[in-house]
Parts: C-alpha cells; structure tokens; sequence
C-alpha cells in the first residue's frame, strides 16, 4: 500500500464520481432494464484504460484488471439496478423518471466500485493478483447475481475473495460495519392449496371447511419456529395472503395461502421445508380435507467468511483507525443475492454508513432516501484496502 498514497488519489477524482453519481441518481433503472447504465459503465471502463470490459447479454458488466498473476485473483461487486418507487426527496439530483428511484443506494455502490476500478487500474502494473470487477443488475428481485455467474463473471480467473458493500442510512457516514458469518437469510416463498367439500354455510356436517383447516395449519406451522427449533436460531413463517369462499353462507371448496420462510441456518431452512409439507398435509387430513404445498426456494442465507471478515476488520482499524470500524452485533432477516456468490467463493458483504449528521435519514427503500454522497470516500478506502491485503501486502 506504500505505491500511492489513496487519500491523495480519490481526492483527485471525488468530484468526478459525485457528479457520475448524479447522473446515475437522476436516471436510475430498474432491474434487468439497467441499458443506459451498463451502457455507461462499459464506456468509462474502457476509457480508463482497463484491460477487459464486457457487456452482458442483457444488462451488467464484467471487467477485468490484470496484476502480475493473471489467473489469480479477488472480485468486487457492485449492484446496479434501481426500485420502483417515486423519490420525493428535495435533492438537486432527485430521479427524473416518475416511479423509479435508486432508493436502495445502488448508485452510489456502482460509482464506489467505478472508482476503486480508476484507482486500481492506474496502478496495475503493481498488483501482485487480478481484480475482477462484478457491475450486477437486479439485485433486488434476486435474480442478478445467479444471472452474472451463468454468464462467466467467476470463471476464467481462481478467485480467491469476493468483496461487496451496502450503504446504511441508519450509522454515520465515515464507518464502517461487518459481521462474521450469519449476515442475511435465505428467503424462500410458498404456496398453500387446501381442498375441502362445498355446501350450505348452514349444513356444516354435508361438507369439508377448507377455511377451518386453514386456520388450523396457521396455527400449527408456528409451533415449527416455536416448539421445534432452538429459540436462539432466527427464523420466519410468514403468511403474506389467504384467499377463499366467495358468499358468507358458502362453505368454499379451497382455500388458497402463500407466505414466506427466512433462516440463517442452511439445515434449519432445510428442516422448515420438510416440516412445513408435514404439517400442512397431515393437518388438513385430520379435519379430512387434502391440502397441497409448493415451496420456491429463493435466496440462499448470506453467510461472511470468518477469516476474510477478519482481514477487512484488521486492515480498516491498521489505515484507517479503531473509530472508522464498528462490529455489526445484528444480523438481518432481509435477503441479498450477495449469497450466491459465497456459496462459491468465500468472501464478505459489509455496511458503509451514509446518514447525514443532525439530520433526519430515512431507511432504505423509503421515498426520501438519498444518502450523503461523501460516503462514497468510505466506500471506496473499504473496498481498497481490505483488497490489497488479500492480494499479499
Ligand atoms: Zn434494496
Ligand atoms: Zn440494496
């Protein structure tokens, strides 16, 4: 880390990046639609001078910076896609396209990473290892990083780490917060399809009540979480909808449910999945209905390598100082397709805050998001320096 002194080097293009970051703010994108973006990404890679930029089929960008190994080295990723909300915020750079808006700080992860790519690619010719860099659209319907992978974003090239960052209003911009191992949990959806026999609301004993079943294969399922699984595991059934009957003097012939399930634990999620088909089934069975279970599984849980968490631990409190660095005691039960990438190659997913002091921040996904675009100094030292560490010095 002694060939360029960064402070000096982001100084250089901070101005630069901010006023990207308002272009990207005020034409944000949604997910798979991300044209302009990748469009734009691709053309400042190459006008970096950046050894390999590649466009992706639909949307998302893959680039490559060649240290002295070619065939080693770590990926950064960074999310690019925006959110179907209208900003209302009173910001200069508020989106101009009604009802999208980067109000999940994926604009300011694209310009981070596009600004550690300027960094490290003036000094190339140094770096012991490569530096893969992952421009992944759709982040926020989980479909992005799957989608990057199976388009060879890991391939050509041992990776030995993967990093990635999220900006969080809630903390201080200027900090930086990570946790070891359980970070995200996995999230999976089900659907519910109860069969009864129809009749007179009246005549009760003449039919099967797949509404009555269902309220009892509610209740049931909780005691999964709550009599089955240890209390200091996290985890989540939750029924999101409940459709059946169409008059009040009609016992319906189906009832149809859907929910979600999240965990931290890959067995546990595993266990919910049997358990919640037993349930189910041999709930309805015993007030002599049928019922029906899909489970979609989704995001895998997001879980931080302890060794390369530790790495960019200690790396960030040596060059940046014990007050830049805070452990993230929490993990949470919201997903990020982040996952995929570690089920392959261990890495670690961390927070930079972006709130403004003696202000009111507003969480992510809300439509007064916009976080302090001085966070994207934090952002760019947190992905720099752990970096440089794993490439050996
Ligand atoms: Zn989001
Ligand atoms: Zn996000």
């Amino acid at each position: 880390m002694n060939r360029f002194n960064l402070n000096d080097e982001i100084n250089i293009i901070i101005d630069e990046l901010k006023e990207y970051r308002n272009k990207l703010h005020k034409e944000p994108e949604l997910s798979m639609k991300e044209y302009k973006t990748t469009e734009f990404l691709y053309k400042k890679l190459k006008l970096f001078g950046v050894d390999e930029v590649i466009k992706v089929e639909k949307t998302g960008v893959i680039a490559t910076i060649y240290g002295k190994d070619k065939k080693k080295g770590i990926a950064l990723r960074a999310d690019i896609d925006a959110l179907p909300i209208t900003e209302e915020t009173e910001f200069l750079n508020k989106s101009i396209i009604q009802g999208v808006s980067h109000a999940c700080g994926h604009d300011m992860h694209t310009i981070i990473l596009l600004g550690v790519a300027k960094i490290l690619n003036k000094y190339k010719d140094t770096l012991p290892k490569s530096i893969r860099l992952i421009f992944q659209p759709a982040e926020e319907t989980g479909e992005g990083a799957k989608y990057m992978i199976e388009n060879g974003c890991l391939d050509n090239i041992t990776l030995e780490a993967i990093l990635a960052l999220h900006c969080w209003p809630d903390q201080p911009t200027g900090k930086i917060f990570s946790r070891s191992g359980k970070v995200c949990a996995s999230s999976d959806k089900f659907r519910i399809v109860i069969t009864g026999v129809q009749g007179h609301a009246a005549h009760p004993h003449k039919t099967i009540d797949p509404i009555v079943i269902a309220g009892n294969i509610i209740c049931a399922v909780q005691t999964i979480i709550s009599r089955e699984i240890s209390p200091l595991e996290s985890n989540v059934i939750t029924f999101g909808t409940i459709n059946g009957g169409t008059k009040e003097n009609i016992i319906s012939k189906e009832v149809e449910m859907t929910g979600t399930i999240r965990s931290l634990n890959p067995d546990i999620r595993e266990y919910i999945h049997k358990r919640l088909e037993e349930v189910v089934i041999k709930t309805a069975e015993v007030y002599r209905g049928t019922a029906k279970v899909f489970i979609t599984k989704g995001l895998p849980p997001l879980v931080n390598d302890i060794e390369i968490t530790e790495i960019v631990k200690n790396s960030i409190i040596e060059f940046l100082g014990e007050d830049c660095y805070e452990y993230n005691p929490d993990s949470s039960m919201g997903g990020e397709d982040f996952s995929y990438y570690l089920e392959r190659i261990p890495g670690s997913m961390f927070r930079i805050g972006c709130g403004f002091e003696n202000e009111k921040n507003y969480p992510l996904h809300s439509n007064k998001f916009n976080p302090n675009d001085d966070a994207i100094i934090t952002g760019i030292k947190a992905l720099i320096i752990p970096t440089l560490r794993l490439l050996g010095e």
